[in-house]
């Protein structure tokens, strides 16, 4: 930028002439010039002023020149004004001083004013580029301050971006992988449940649900190609209720697992067990030939289970009996199938356990019919408990008669159910049905409540007898928890001496006796109740056991009784039995006395008591009263020898 009149020049001269010459030409030359006279009056206007260059006379009065230029020079306002030395030529003056105090230049008088002229300009041109690079300068430093300061915060934004992305990837990195895992302990319990639904948990075979499913394919497969057979094996363990309830379930379990490896060992590739739960296994052949095929494998269980378990010190024994249905029937459903294998076991069962039955239709109505009386039973059971209801049931009662004496010793009660469409029902068709069913329990308190009330009712007829009520009690019934308890509060309830109680179990259930059921037999001993065996010598029983069991009295079986007076009658056996209950202090009776004969046969071998169509058949209450008073108005009159039949 060209100096012009707004450049303003501030003169310094303490000689006016000077002063004079030089503002007159820098006036015309177009600057605005200031003119001092001294040092003082100098710095005070350059102060107001401010300058764009000061001419500064270096020999003056008082405060000369470079003090004048030192003084400027140390103020912030005036530093950066350019100050020119105006030297005489003469003057002894230490230029290099000037220049050191910060003045640009020298001008020498007398002034050559086109010099003067050019070294003004070029000056205040270099101040006014000093300046102007000094604002660019302070512009750029500006500048580069924001932009430092833009840049530090946008690295701090992009550190802070670059923490937050790290975190948020570590997080994400996490969130996956325990995404992934949950992803894998899902599938794995899938997986996990997908088993367990088609499998049995305690032996790892395949259930129920599994089996329906095979089966049903199965059955489509049949329905498409008719000369396709399959067949189901229905098979149920005899008497493992027996090794649970006596040896616990952990032994009952570990046998079980036995089962179900002896059996998956014992068949072939086409051949598939399940476990149906409990003591069911059910077995599937697939593409079989014939019936013989099934009939093949269930011998070969049968075989192979005949072999003992060892396990846990025990030696084991188990059997099975096996249903087995043949997919020749057009079946629909598996369940049809099954149903009917169950059918097969039922019958497998009913005709003596450890075998096998291949199902055929009539199996179907033995069932229904079986089914019936179960439902009935249990409807019929149920009148037994509500008093406004007659009971379908009675007592009827057979005498037990001294065979000494002649006299009425006690009755053995007899339940009697009057279906009521079917009439009088026998005990050995139903008690079975009750006995598998658990109902026993329920019809054994009403039998032994009814037949105790009875009995305490003949007592109080008087007569010098001591009479005893002989009941009937189901190995079911023994299982029963409370059963001590059940027939104590029953002696109370009707008040009749517990000695005037006989309890009667069969021989084959004291075989199957557990420790708690022995303890049973002992408490109701010690109660004051008399237990006597019934059906004695059927059972096989060893007779070591006899001593267990603090027993009363043996009932000799009637298949013995009946042989008496036939060839090779069973005399010797009735003897011995006799010898055996005489040894252990025991009493007998001989059951089914139906002739004389046998009668005076019992007598000779020393049996005690007798029961028989030959004294009575069971007969109802009033029957029964009325045949108490008078036999034994008759047999106590009567000599011993006369009261006999
Ligand atoms: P049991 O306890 O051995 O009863 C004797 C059975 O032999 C009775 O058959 C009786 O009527 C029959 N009987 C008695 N004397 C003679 C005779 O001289 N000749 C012939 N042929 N039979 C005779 P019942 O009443 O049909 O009972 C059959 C079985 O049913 C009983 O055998 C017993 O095991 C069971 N039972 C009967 N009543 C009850 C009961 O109240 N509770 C339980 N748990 N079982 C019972
Ligand atoms: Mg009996
Ligand atoms: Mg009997």
């Amino acid at each position: 930028m060209e100096p012009t009149k707004e450049s303003v020049i501030t003169i310094v001269d303490d000689n006016p002439t000077n002063l004079k010459v030089l503002f007159k030409f820098l006036n015309e030359s177009g600057f605005k010039v200031l003119v001092a006279k001294n040092a003082i009056s100098a710095i005070e206007k350059v102060k107001q002023t401010l300058p764009d260059l000061i001419l500064l006379d270096v020999m003056m009065p008082g405060i000369d020149g470079f003090e004048t230029c030192s003084r400027l020079k140390a103020e912030e306002a005036t530093k950066d004004i350019p100050v020119i030395f105006m030297t005489g030529l003469s003057e002894p003056v230490d230029k290099l001083k000037g220049l050191e105090l910060g003045a640009v230049d020298y001008i020498t008088k007398p002034f050559h004013q086109e010099e003067v002229l050019a070294r003004i300009k070029l000056h205040i041109r270099f101040k006014r580029l000093t300046e102007t690079l000094q604002s660019q300068n302070q512009l750029l430093k500006l500048e580069i301050a924001s932009r430092t300061a833009v840049e530090s915060s946008l690295q701090r934004l992009t550190d802070e971006l670059e923490e937050r992305v790290e975190k948020r990837t570590a997080q994400l990195t996490k969130a996956v992988e325990d995404l992934q895992q949950a992803q894998v302990k899902l599938l794995q319990r899938e997986e996990k449940l997908r088993y367990d639904a088609f499998h049995d948990t305690l032996t790892n075979l395949p259930n129920r649900a599994w089996f329906i499913n095979r089966l049903k394919f199965l059955i489509e497969l049949n329905a498409r190609e008719s000369d396709y057979l399959y067949a189901v094996l229905f098979l149920d363990l005899d008497r493992f209720k027996v090794v649970n309830d006596s040896l616990g379930h952990l032994v009952g379990d570990e046998l079980l697992k036995s089962v179900s490896i002896r059996l998956q060992a014992s068949l072939d590739e086409m051949a598939t067990v399940a476990r149906f739960g409990g003591d069911e296994f059910v077995i599937l052949l697939e593409d079989i030939k014939d019936v013989c095929d099934a009939t093949a494998v269930a011998s070969r269980i049968k075989r192979e289970l005949r072999l003992p378990f060892y396990l846990k010190d025990y030696e084991l024994f188990v059997a099975g009996s096996i249903g087995i249905a043949l997919g020749k029937i057009e079946y629909e459903k598996p369940e049809e199938v099954l149903r009917d294998a169950d059918v097969a076991m039922y019958r497998a069962k009913h005709n003596g356990r450890a075998r096998y039955e291949v199902f055929d239709p009539e199996m179907q109505e033995l069932v229904m019919a079986r089914l019936h009386l179960e439902n009935d039973l249990r409807r019929a059971i149920a009148t037994t408990l509500d008093p406004n209801l007659e009971s379908e049931f009675c007592l009827h009662y057979q005498p037990i008669v001294s065979l000494r004496g002649g006299e009425i010793l006690g009755f053995e009660a007899l339940v009697r159910w009057n279906h009521p469409s079917r009439g009088c029902v026998s005990p050995g068709q139903f008690i079975p049905v009750a006995e598998e069913t658990g109902l026993i329990n329920e019809l054994g308190w009403w039998i032994l409540r009814e037949g105790c009330r009875q009995m305490k009712s003949w007592l109080k007829l008087g007569g010098n007898v001591p009479l005893r009520m002989n009941v009937n009690l189901s190995p079911v019934q023994l299982l029963q928890v409370d059963i001590v308890e059940g027939i104590q509060e029953i002696i109370q309830e009707t008040a009749l001496p517990p000695n005037c109680l006989k309890l009667e179990i069969t021989e084959s259930c004291v075989l199957d006796i557990s420790s708690e059921e022995a303890q049973v037999l002992k408490q109701l001993k010690s109660l004051g109740m008399q237990l006597c065996i019934d059906d004695f010598g059927t059972g096989y029983s060893s007779l070591s056991r006899l001593y267990e069991f603090p027993i009363d009295t043996l009932k000799i079986d009637m298949s013995f009784v009946r042989r008496i007076g036939q060839e090779n009658g069973g005399e010797e056996i009735i003897q011995t039995i006799i010898n055996l209950a005489n040894s252990l202090g025991m009493s007998t009776v001989g059951e089914g006395i139906d002739t004389t004969q046998k009668l005076n046969k019992l007598e000779e071998l020393g049996c005690d008591l007798g029961q028989g169509f030959l004294f009575s058949k069971p007969v109802d209450s009033l029957k029964a009263t009325a045949l108490l008073s008078d036999y034994n108005r008759r047999t106590l009159g009567e000599e011993r020898g006369g009261a006999k039949f």
